[in-house]
């Protein structure tokens, strides 16, 4: 692969990597540029493909395991309209896509998903650990993995924030020339981000001011990477989207969206409560929906049915880093625990046929 620069307009509204008060990372924290290439480098067994270049111009990796299954060409919107929406996609085995890294700050998704790759391939993790369960697991399924979608922003932002205040966090965030600070979620009141009227961007958003996690409105897309994702999603006719995200509370499934097929919704629901159960905590008793916000989650389920959730990991919180990682770990299982007791995206039920 080749030497990697940064290109970009706005390289100077782009803040660097040191933050206050965050912890130092252990060795198998692995999320700098140059980290995440050595780690592709090392894929043999999966197939590693560049699915689109940044704005900046680093690439956006995938790595896949797992068989193909043969598809008939239609979309999903077509199917949908047939008396067998399963036409699009029967796949076996399901096909499970996990992304990480849209918001490039948010670390723990990125291990997480290189973690498995090194247990895919090795074995072993990162941290030398084996996981046999989860490596089980995977064998039930195509994995398509994303282990870092804003590259532009990973070029720039800290190594972790575990052990960082909210006041820390803040000089990640946009800053107008005005000097105010445009906090979460007021900032989504822009896309893209109000380039020209900024000192600092912030990580949140790819190199041209975008958030990649919202740049879902059809026939309108703006970035490679939301592209990217879409078509990768829609070629590997995905069961399930797995989108892994970092917060600043408590780690959590995010309920499902109206946005949604009840189907899904349900499955979300099942698949939060296998995780809640996993982490000792109280299940939620009945569906909490969320409101209808959009996100590309919404625009996977329109391009392929899958059921797509995101996951917030906690990153502030002071805790060993090894728990982070189970977490993440915890939710891969969850998922694929529950597609083998009845399928992800059972896409004839989904439309009630
Ligand atoms: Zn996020």
């Amino acid at each position: 692969m080749e030497e990697m620069r940064f290109e970009s307009k706005y390289r100077d509204k782009f803040v660097t990597r040191t933050i206050n008060h965050a912890q130092p990372r252990p060795s198998w924290w692995r999320v700098r540029i140059e980290e995440l290439v050595e780690e592709m480098k090392k894929v043999k067994k999966g197939k590693l493909e560049i699915i689109t270049r940044t704005p900046g111009d680093f690439p956006v990796f995938a790595v896949s395991y797992g068989k193909t299954s043969p598809h008939r060409k239609v979309n999903w919107p077509s199917a949908t309209g047939s008396p067998n929406p399963s036409v699009y996609a029967n796949n076996d085995p399901q096909v499970i896509m996990a992304v990480a890294g849209i918001h490039s700050e948010e670390c723990e998704g990125i291990v997480t998903l290189l973690n498995l790759i090194s247990l895919l391939e090795t074995g072993k993790d990162l941290r030398g650990k084996e996981n046999p369960h989860l490596v089980e697991l995977c064998s039930h399924y195509r994995l398509v993995i994303l282990p870092c979608v804003n590259m532009d922003g990973r070029a720039v932002a800290p190594d972790c924030l575990c052990g960082c205040t909210h006041d820390d966090y803040l000089p990640l965030h946009s800053v107008l020339k005005n000097g105010e600070q445009l906090k979460w979620p007021a900032l989504k009141e822009y896309f893209p981000m109000p380039m020209d009227e900024l000192s600092q961007l912030g990580t949140y958003y790819n190199s041209e001011g975008y958030n990649i996690m919202l740049d879902c409105a059809p026939g309108n897309i703006k970035t490679p990477e939301a592209k990217a994702i879409l078509q990768l999603a829609d070629r590997e006719r995905v069961d399930c989207f797995l989108n892994f995200h970092s917060c600043g509370g408590g780690s959590h499934v995010i309920p499902p969206s109206h946005l949604n097929y009840p189907r899904n919704m349900k499955t979300v629901f099942d698949i939060r409560n296998a995780w809640l159960e996993k982490q000792g905590r109280e299940t939620d008793k009945e569906m909490k929906v969320r409101d209808g916000q959009s996100d590309i989650n919404v625009a996977v389920t329109l391009a392929t049915g899958a059921v797509a959730l995101t996951f917030e990991m906690d990153a502030l919180t002071l805790e060993p880093f090894d728990n982070k990682l189970k977490y993440g770990y915890d939710l891969l299982e969850a998922a694929m625990e529950h597609g083998l007791k009845e399928p992800l995206c059972p896409r004839n039920e989904l439309l009630g046929k």
